[in-house]
């Protein structure tokens, strides 16, 4: 960013990992993302010159983390021209930085240009390759031109010897929209010129491909950046220049550091590499021969502290859910290490280190951010160890269908994809239809719920005896005392409420022993004792679950608003339980323990595979 700020850019901020104004997409995966509006022509506060490091989430390359270069969270250094310099400068500029600032070997520099369109008339791209011919040839590197076009023939025919290799639309056009063809009326675009490194001890892998060029995947040859050339727009005649034309440089921190260090491994920058080594001290285990775990974890919770510090908090929706799998992923793979017991506590505090001095956010939130992701690691060990003997039992009944993949999920809190990378691990086989077989599940589970929950509400408003209100508010601390107990997988299964008692469903995989009964027990009537304040609010669902944290029962069964009843101790900051419900209530605890009684539980036994079932009275 100095390098650019001393050539007039102005060095902008990076936009949150959750994109503001843009529900289309879960998270910014571009440093071109957020200035979208001004490569459209939108004026930008700072100039026509920007520089900036914008940090990204690519779930879509989370089957890729354990390769040399590819992690889930990253940063992508960016300049810009807003109809300011083009190629002429862009090129040497950036020539300049790879061999003068970072001193990188010019004979291992590659590049790439657009071969030329001719179904849409965008020429070849010999501009951009004269000016980098001029630049090989200053440094005494050959210059030697290939015509590849696409991945297929590259890993035909190879690199031959070449410097500077035409590919198609592909791989050197960008549009928002793909190829020349695929775009718009109305839409920008323009050819690219990317830049690669070469890793000479790096092999090839014949796995990618028979030959190696470029882009071909093995790593050998690694892509440190690409420079799109924003030039034309398309018109109902066709592609036509851009009066003004725009420069977007997009490459990757981490790999360019890696280059800087001669290091084709980008775990081993000094962003990454403290992460190993905290896990190496751990588990007593060396990165040589755990490498591809001990890059999963370092990837995946780095990836999930910095969601904690934009705002996201693990959940089983969106970015949420994103989350959570980063961290469930990571924990699931530190078993391998042998890392059994909660070490995020441990972690988490390296990699807000590595981050003082770049992103002051990290550090504010430090705290904050520790906290959510340690509770998230204690809420999942509690099931994991439980849920690999499950599936591996399953795995031993022959295949691995949609419904245990439900059950796994719905009991043990697995997402989807761990359970059948799971499998992989374990050698087991997963059907072929397991996703409509597991999509099934999760329909009629929701219809269940949906019935469960009419009965409850019934129940309620049909029944107004003040014991009914008694049992219901009950109903409500002793499932708050549940999940305090037993962790938050315990979610509501079902409810029912007579004159005599309660009884109440919900996911727990095994027996609850009777010391946590007791303790279950002894907070309800603590609570009690308490006389919290009941009362309740109408909220949008929305807000309700996501803003608010609102229990509920599972499933989606709610209307556009619904009825939040609180129970708080007078001058707590945190009520005690919050919990979607349609009442009635009593009106504060206390009344619960009219003419001396206690909250008893009575029976604890298992209703369905994975589901508990609680009956208890006031006695
Ligand atoms: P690759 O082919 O290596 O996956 P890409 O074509 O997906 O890269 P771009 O979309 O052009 O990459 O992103 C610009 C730059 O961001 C890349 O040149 C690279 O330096 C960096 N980059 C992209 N994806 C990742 C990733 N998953 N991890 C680290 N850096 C990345
Ligand atoms: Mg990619």
């Amino acid at each position: 960013m100095q390098f650019f700020k001393a050539r007039d850019h102005a060095i902008i901020p990076r936009a949150l990992l959750v994109p503001q104004n843009d529900p289309t997409t879960l998270f910014t995966g571009s440093g071109m993302q957020p200035l979208v509006p001004y490569l459209l022509g939108e004026e930008h506060p700072a100039g026509t010159r920007l520089v900036d490091s914008q940090t990204c989430i690519r779930v879509q390359d989370i089957e890729e983390v354990g390769d040399n270069r590819h992690t889930t969270f990253f940063e992508m250094l960016g300049n810009w021209s807003l109809g300011d310099y083009f190629k002429e400068q862009q090129i040497p500029w950036f020539w300049e930085f790879l061999t003068s600032e970072i001193k990188l070997d010019p004979q291992r520099i590659f590049v790439t240009c657009f071969i030329g369109d001719e179904a849409s008339g965008v020429p070849r791209d010999t501009e951009a390759a004269d000016l980098w011919t001029k630049l090989f040839e200053e440094a005494g590197v050959d210059t030697k031109r290939v015509d590849l076009d696409t991945e297929e023939n590259g890993a035909k025919v190879g690199d031959q010897g070449g410097r500077i290799f035409f590919y198609g639309n592909k791989k050197n056009w960008w549009s928002r929209s793909g190829t020349p063809q695929e775009m718009p009326v109305g839409e920008p675009g323009g050819p690219t010129t990317e830049m690669f490194y070469l890793f000479p001890e790096v092999e090839h892998n014949t796995e990618y491909g028979e030959k190696c060029h470029v882009n071909c995947d093995c790593g050998r040859y690694i892509e440190l950046g690409n420079s799109v050339f924003m030039a034309y727009v398309k018109t109902d005649e066709g592609i036509k220049p851009l009066p003004k034309r725009n420069v977007d440089y997009g490459g990757g921190l981490e790999r360019v550091a890696a280059a800087a260090r001669d290091s084709p491994d980008v775990f081993k920058i000094s962003l990454l590499w403290p992460i190993v080594e905290k896990l190496e001290e751990l588990s007593g285990k060396k990165y040589d021969s755990h490498t591809n775990a001990m890059r999963v974890i370092s990837d995946h919770l780095r990836g999930a502290t910095f969601l904690a510090v934009d705002g996201v908090r693990p959940s089983n929706k969106e970015q949420g859910y994103v989350m959570r799998r980063l961290l469930r992923r990571a924990i699931r793979f530190a078993f391998e290490l042998g890392i059994e017991q909660n070490f995020l506590e441990e972690v988490v505090p390296v990699i807000a280190d590595l981050y003082v001095n770049d992103f002051p956010e990290v550090e504010q939130q430090r705290q904050e951010v520790i906290d959510i992701l340690v509770r998230e690691e204690k809420v999942f060990r509690q099931t994991l160890r439980k849920g690999v003997n499950e599936l591996r039992k399953m795995g031993e009944q022959g295949e691995l269908h949609g419904e245990h993949v439900f059950t796994l999920y719905d009991t043990y809190g697995f997402p989807v994809e761990l359970s059948v990378e799971e499998a992989a691990l374990q050698g087991v086989k997963v059907s072929e239809t397991w996703r409509e077989e597991f999509d099934t599940k999760m329909a009629e589970q929701r219809a269940r719920s949906q019935t469960a929950a009419k009965g409850t509400f019934k129940g309620g408003l049909g029944g107004q005896t003040l014991q009914h209100k008694k049992y219901h508010t009950a109903t409500h601390l002793m499932y708050q005392a549940l999940r305090e107990v037993l962790g938050d997988h315990v979610v509501q299964r079902g409810s029912n409420i007579t004159e005599e008692r309660l009884r109440f469903d919900f996911s727990h995989p095994e027996k609850v022993t009777p010391e946590q009964l007791q303790r279950v027990e002894d907070i309800v009537n603590e609570q009690i004792q308490k006389d919290l304040k009941v009362s309740w609010h109408e909220y949008p669902t929305k807000v309700a679950i996501e803003e608010k944290g609102a229990l509920g029962q599972f499933g989606d069964r709610y209307g556009d608003t619904v009825k939040v009843y609180k129970m708080i101790a007078d001058g707590a900051d945190k009520p005690f339980s919050f919990e979607i419900c349609g009442g009635p209530h009593v009106d504060h605890t206390l009344q619960l323990a009219e003419d001396g009684k206690r909250f008893k539980i009575l029976k604890e036994e298992a209703s369905s595979a994975g589901v508990r079932r609680i009956k208890a009275a006031l006695v």
